[in-house]
């Protein structure tokens, strides 16, 4: 009798304190100050939307360059590892130091390497945010900095309540296999034009067998041992916080490499627990992306048939009217989840343009494929945000829903940001949808482990239990 009275007193007072938060809540819903201070401390689970090199913050890429002493141009502002032979207008960082100039070229790399200070105006945003991305490679190129970055992401995570990141992390090197037949370039071209399956199929089948011939399971295990030992090494799960990793392919490059660098990333992914899903990555409106959009998808079938284990997540519909012709906006997010089988979708912002959109999104809904939200980005990248951003479309089908950061460092962003967009954008989403989300976000996580989700959604239950008191607490009577 006794313990059915505090089971009942507890349950009273835990929904006394739903009602005040509800109440606190809406209350604060056009407010970005107060909005900000509860989505920092509040819970929010996982960010599966997370690129691993977009995410660092360009002060750190320019401590690497300058600790290095790597060389910039004085004009374009690119940043290599030694002078070009014969070419003017290089300096040292050292140099530069000397002159006194090199923090007047620090802000200015952080104004290249970000949307820090952009005027929205003088240069394509889009343009602005892709081409920050070539500078990071060269800067992360060296020992160390991988592990630098990673756990610049964990510590943010950490200091913002989130307790996972599944990150898109590097590609994986693998110099044995080179496609020197670019016939097969061809080939694979004139099966695209002629939309024949079978006949891409029976091309992909060929370049399987050379890349298993040329090592790729061999190339997949040294990427899955390196990149075992530095998660390990560096103690980057522990009580608090786990990481995981997708591979991901780059879609503007040439049919048969884009081919070959999914098979070792499926390769990697399935003989490796680090390693749960693949990507694929790239401006979706550049020039090979659109040309070579349905062979894509077929790879990405290709692959599925033979790894059927691994997950893979994409970028589909990254696009804007304007962008491209509107009748490429028609098709990007069917193509994925019916053709290539995506587990989730990236952006999928074209979602209001594509062809039977209300099938789609009952198609989505009814499998299980949730949307990956990625506002700030899709404001900033595409210009789509507000009423012009299909979410409320993806909620009224009950398309499950996780909030992203996508490339927090290059936006000058975090994932407690886009908690705020949301809250103050869209007022037909409640309290409780929002909870639902930060749940969304480990249930529909490629952990692979079940004893670790598990794990993740007892403490996710623990501590919004205890920032909902809190909350109710500050602001009873208020
Ligand atoms: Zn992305």
């Amino acid at each position: 009798m006794r313990k059915l009275l505090i089971v009942l007193l507890l349950s009273l007072s835990n929904s006394v304190h739903a009602q005040d938060i509800n109440k606190y809540f809406e209350s604060i819903r056009d407010n970005t100050a107060e909005l900000t201070a509860f989505f920092s401390q509040m819970p929010k689970g996982g960010d599966l939307h997370n690129h691993f090199s977009g995410s660092i913050y360009a002060e750190t890429y320019i401590s690497y360059v300058v600790a290095q002493d790597y060389v910039i141009n004085e004009n374009t502002l690119e940043v290599k590892t030694g002078i070009p032979k014969g070419e003017a207008g290089w300096a040292h960082f050292s140099k530069l130091k000397e002159l006194g100039q090199l923090d007047a070229y620090k802000q200015r790399l952080i104004q290249k390497w970000s949307v820090k200070d952009y005027n929205g105006v003088s240069y394509p945003s889009d343009k602005q945010f892709f081409e920050t991305f070539p500078a990071f490679n060269i800067a992360l190129k060296g020992p160390g900095r991988l592990d630098t970055g990673l756990m610049e992401l964990k510590r943010r995570a950490v200091n913002e309540n989130v307790s996972y990141i599944e990150t898109m992390f590097t590609g994986i090197p693998c110099d044995n296999i080179k496609i020197t037949d670019t016939n097969f370039n061809h080939l694979l071209e004139e099966a695209q034009q002629n939309r024949d399956e079978a006949k891409t199929a029976a091309l992909l089948d060929k370049l399987y067998k050379l890349t298993e011939d040329k090592g790729v399971k061999a190339c997949a295990a040294t990427f899955n041992d390196g990149l075992a030992k530095m998660h390990n090494g560096l103690k980057i799960d522990d009580e608090t916080f786990t990481m995981r990793y997708q591979n991901y392919v780059v879609r503007v490059l040439p049919p048969a490499d884009v081919f070959k660098d999914l098979v070792l990333a499926f390769e990697s992914a399935s003989a490796s627990p680090l390693v749960v899903g693949v990507n694929i990555v790239a401006p979706e409106d550049n020039e090979v992306s659109m040309r070579d959009y349905w062979l894509h998808m077929q790879m990405f079938r290709y692959c599925h048939n033979k790894f059927p284990s691994v997950k893979y997540a994409m970028h589909a519909g990254e696009l804007a009217l304007g962008m491209v012709k509107p009748e490429d906006l028609t098709w990007h997010i069917n193509a994925a989840v019916r053709t290539a089988g995506a587990n989730r979708i990236g952006h999928g912002v074209d979602m209001a343009h594509e062809h039977d959109s209300y099938e789609l999104l009952r198609y989505m809904a009814q499998n299980n494929i949730p949307i990956e939200i990625n506002l700030y980005s899709n404001e900033y990248i595409l210009k789509i945000k507000e009423d012009r951003h299909p979410i409320t479309l993806y909620k009224e089908f009950n398309v499950p829903i996780v909030i992203c950061s996508d490339d927090a460092g290059v936006l000058r962003s975090n994932l407690t940001q886009q908690y705020v967009l949301l809250a103050k954008r869209y007022k037909n989403i409640s309290y409780a949808d929002i909870k639902q989300f930060v749940y969304n976000s480990i249930d529909y996580s490629f952990i692979e482990e079940q004893s670790i989700k598990d794990k993740l959604k007892t403490q996710l239950n623990e501590r919004l239990e205890k920032f909902e008191k809190e909350v109710a607490a500050a602001h009873r009577g208020h």
